[in-house]
């Protein structure tokens, strides 16, 4: 494949290699290692000198054609896979930072990634200033002469809020520092921050790539020196690789993933839309809306709004919680990327954890719902949320 090609082709595409069976369909490696044909191939493999498998801890045929289909969808010049989302978080940073070195970060984004800076690197004397995402000014300030990583997540959990990444790469290239983006909720399908500015894409494989709900897993990917150079030797020593199987099942969903995408956010779309006009909401949170307040930032940066919806019940709690369990089909869990549409209270669950005084700076009030719209009908997804907002 050398010509350039659309992003529908290389979804189904990119990163294939057949067999010398012919099979059409991407083939499963599942095994540990590869054999050489002597001893001297084996020690050319392992020296690096001769390219090929050696142990799938380093690296397999079906993990890599995941890497190389994802990478070709961003648009980014090498990707590496990880066992999960959140193992893709720590590989960068372990890989890129050392002690002393310092991260500023967006303080609204996955909760875990919050503990991994605040608890787990700190500990190895990594620093984390969070900042207001949606202010590229506050970045800026909050940049130290060790600042050596930029992380952010756009659109925002729970409340979709919009960071500009052309922005934030400026002030990342001004500060000498690395910019990677959490991905999670756009896909590339409809968001390339690569084509923006940023370093690195971070993902969560386990939510829209595979996008049923069936496999954890992660990638990174971006400039071939940070990936291949410094990252991937991380993970070939300390072991979070993404399982053949698990990559077999997320390349298969990436030929989906971008007609997933538009299905699902025109749903939501529809979805905030019923949402807002409804007499029981307060007030509704989704990047498509006009009332969202970056929303002409989100319309020029994404190609749509996404498939998640955040909104206020009024009634606070109580209300909240009557809507999530009158539900009958929607999910109750807080998973999301799924084609199953769930339901999630976040006050009480992903955001439990940390004190009422910062969910309330952070605007996660207790009758704040987020539903990650799937592919039921949007008939059905609003008569189920009707009964309960009475
Ligand atoms: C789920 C999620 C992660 C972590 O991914 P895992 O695959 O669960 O480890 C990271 N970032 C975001 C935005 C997520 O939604």
């Amino acid at each position: 494949m050398n010509d350039p090609m659309d992003f529908d082709t290389l979804a189904v595409r990119a990163g294939q290699q057949r067999s010398p069976f012919g099979e059409h369909s991407e083939a499963l490696y599942l095994t540990s290692s590869f054999v050489f044909a002597s001893a001297a191939q084996a020690a050319a493999r392992f020296s690096g000198e001769e390219t090929g498998f050696v142990y799938s801890r380093f690296s397999n045929p079906t993990v890599a054609a995941f890497q190389d289909r994802l990478a070709a969808l961003e648009g980014g010049e090498a990707c590496v896979a990880t066992a999960s989302g959140m193992s893709a978080i720590l590989a960068t940073a372990m890989a890129l930072m050392k002690s002393g070195e310092h991260v500023v970060s967006s303080s609204s984004i996955f909760g875990a990634t919050v503990q991994l800076f605040t608890s787990v690197l700190a500990k190895f004397g990594i620093e984390t200033t969070f900042v207001d995402g949606t202010d590229p000014e506050a970045w800026r300030a909050a940049v130290r002469p060790t600042t050596r990583l930029l992380f952010l997540e756009t659109p925002s959990n729970p409340l979709t809020e919009v960071a500009d990444i052309a922005a934030l790469a400026a002030v990342a290239r001004d500060a000498g520092a690395v910019l990677a983006v959490d991905n999670c909720f756009c896909t590339p399908a409809l968001q390339q921050p690569i084509a923006l500015g940023a370093d690195l894409v971070i993902h969560s494989a386990t939510k829209y790539l595979d996008g049923q709900g069936r496999v954890i897993g992660g990638a990174v990917v971006g400039r071939r020196d940070l990936v291949m150079d410094a990252i991937f030797p991380f993970l070939r020593t300390a072991g979070p690789s993404l399982s053949p199987f698990n990559a077999w099942v997320i390349l298969k969903g990436l030929e989906t993933l971008k007609i997933r995408m538009e299905a699902q956010s025109e749903r939501a779309l529809a979805l905030a839309r019923w949402l807002e006009s409804h007499s029981a909401i307060e007030r509704v949170y989704y990047p498509g809306l006009p009332s969202h307040p970056q929303h002409a930032l989100a319309m020029r940066q994404q190609r749509a709004g996404g498939a998640i919806v955040s909104f206020d019940v009024k009634g606070g709690r109580e209300a909240a919680w009557r809507v999530v369990d009158a539900t009958r089909m929607i999910s109750i869990t807080a998973n999301l990327g799924d084609t199953k549409s769930t339901i999630t209270h976040p006050a009480t669950t992903t955001h439990g954890r940390i004190s009422a005084d910062a969910r309330a700076r952070a605007g996660i009030g207790e009758g704040l719902l987020r539903v990650a719209v799937g592919l039921e009908s949007l008939g059905d997804l609003e008569a189920d949320l009707k009964r309960g907002l009475g």
